[in-house]
């Protein structure tokens, strides 16, 4: 028999519903606590920064949420992705293994982030706001947003971390292109920025620091709301389209995975994928494994405090209980693979606590050594944070080549790397460094965490 190397689904085959795992949770989940008095922050805090219909979201426990007309619409653009199996990888590993992996590079920006980008941009224009500000890192982010935001005619600021604003001219161009307000940050426009630069006047900026900057932005506006792209439920929730259309591929393959990898920075892409997979581990009927895939270099599961903290650099957001760094960490200026978040998903952190998830870190040679091994073997251009699962995946299928044993393996590949091929010239000249953030400086950042009289 031929064989098959895509699985495509019908357009009437997208999801209908997204899949809320809060409702299937083993332990009621941590509640988000407010900065200034330490108490469960219900809706009506959340109401200055995010529309009701994202906050009704972030609180749910209904197991299913339909998935309104407009945004579903707007994912026939792109969705279904297709899910591959990587025929010629496995021969060029010689492994018995199985890999699959689902491509969300096919969206328009390249990556997992329009599922919710379009999603967070239609409430916010169902309930009348005109602006939204938000931060971005290596700018895939921004880039999701400028897209949804053009799509529902709404104006959008971007607060871009200095140090990707420098390296990466092309994804602010992109979003300029999307009709987008880009700015470095620290700035000097804000508190928040101005009290930072007085600190540390030459900082690279951090994903903290912009959080800390959109926030005040969006928090003094009353025709503005902020939206983030990761770590809260509400995204998470709106990428598990990815792992509805994967159960129904992997059906249509006649296989079931053994392994679902994902990377993480925030936890959404591999939220995405993996948790619609999860329901059956969490009823006790299926004993899957499941690997999320961080760097050395900003290690949050592996080596982060499964603590209360904010999620932004100055304090102004709510305290959630998750696997952190600390806020005020500062990722090394040499990382060159995105994911550099000092928190991750609460949901992500907790499930990683009670033993469902297991974490592993690696280093960045190692990374893009497979992201190219990957590419030769594959065509696809794998984006640096992806390359992580790539790394991942690679791993697990040369352990079943060790043990000799036919594994399914399937991962998430959330994006491609065209705009990164800089990081790959830098590769490619030998100038990347494996980098384990040092012990001693993490202790020293979580020593900084806040002080929360837990019930
Ligand atoms: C942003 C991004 C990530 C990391 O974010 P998550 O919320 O952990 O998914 C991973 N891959 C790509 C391509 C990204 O753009």
């Amino acid at each position: 028999m031929a064989k098959q190397y895509k699985y495509q689904l019908e357009e009437s085959q997208i999801p209908t519903q997204w899949y809320n795992i809060a409702a299937d949770l083993q332990n009621p989940p941590a509640p988000p606590l407010h900065p200034g008095t330490g108490q469960p922050v219900g809706p009506d805090d959340l109401s200055p920064l995010f529309p009701m219909g994202v906050i009704l979201q972030e609180v749910s426990q209904e197991r299913y949420i339909d998935i309104p007309a407009p945004i579903r619409e707007a994912y026939q653009n792109y969705r279904a992705t297709p899910l591959y199996r990587a025929h010629r990888l496995e021969a060029e590993l010689g492994t018995p293994a199985h890999i699959y992996y689902k491509y969300e590079g096919v969206s328009p920006v390249g990556s997992h982030k329009v599922n919710t980008a379009i999603a967070q941009a239609y409430y916010n224009a169902e309930e009348g706001v005109k602006r939204i500000t938000t931060e971005t890192g290596a700018g895939q982010w921004g880039t999701a947003l400028g897209y949804a935001c053009q799509l529902f005619g709404i104006e959008l600021k971007v607060y871009m971390v200095r140090v990707s604003f420098e390296q990466k001219p092309y994804r602010k161009a992109m979003m300029n292109v999307y009709g987008a307000d880009v700015v470095a940050s620290p700035t000097d426009s804000t508190e928040a920025g101005r009290k930072i630069l007085a600190e540390m006047p030459d900082t690279t900026g951090s994903l903290g620091i912009a959080i800390s900057e959109a926030v005040e932005d969006a928090a003094t506006r009353d025709d503005t709301k902020y939206s983030l792209g990761s770590v809260l439920n509400h995204v998470l929730l709106h990428q598990t389209v990815i792992g509805e259309e994967a159960r129904l591929q992997m059906e249509m393959a006649g296989e079931t995975p053994d392994v679902v990898i994902g990377c993480v920075g925030g936890g959404s892409n591999y939220a995405g994928l993996a948790f619609p997979f999860m329901r059956e581990r969490l009823a006790g009927t299926s004993s899957m494994r499941f690997v999320a895939a961080e760097p050395a270099s900003c290690p949050t599961l592996t080596k982060g405090s499964y603590a209360y903290d904010f999620g932004d650099t100055v304090g102004l957001t709510p305290l959630m209980k998750m696997d952190t760094l600390g806020h005020d960490f500062v990722p090394p200026a040499i990382h060159a693979g995105g994911l550099r978040y000092h928190g991750m998903a609460p949901l992500i952190s907790q499930l990683h606590e009670e033993g469902h998830i297991d974490a592993v870190a690696h280093g960045q040679v190692g990374v893009f050594e497979g992201a190219v091994q990957f590419s030769r073997a594959e065509g696809i251009l794998p984006a640096p944070e992806s390359a992580h699962a790539v790394r991942s995946a690679i791993d697990e299928a040369l352990k079943a080549k060790e043990a000799g044993e036919e594994r399914v393996i399937l991962f998430n590949l959330s994006g491609h790397g065209f705009l990164d091929l800089g990081s790959y010239e830098r590769y490619f000249a030998g100038e990347l460094e494996d980098y384990e953030y040092p012990a001693d400086r993490i202790e020293e950042a979580l020593k900084g965490l806040p002080v929360v009289a837990t019930a």
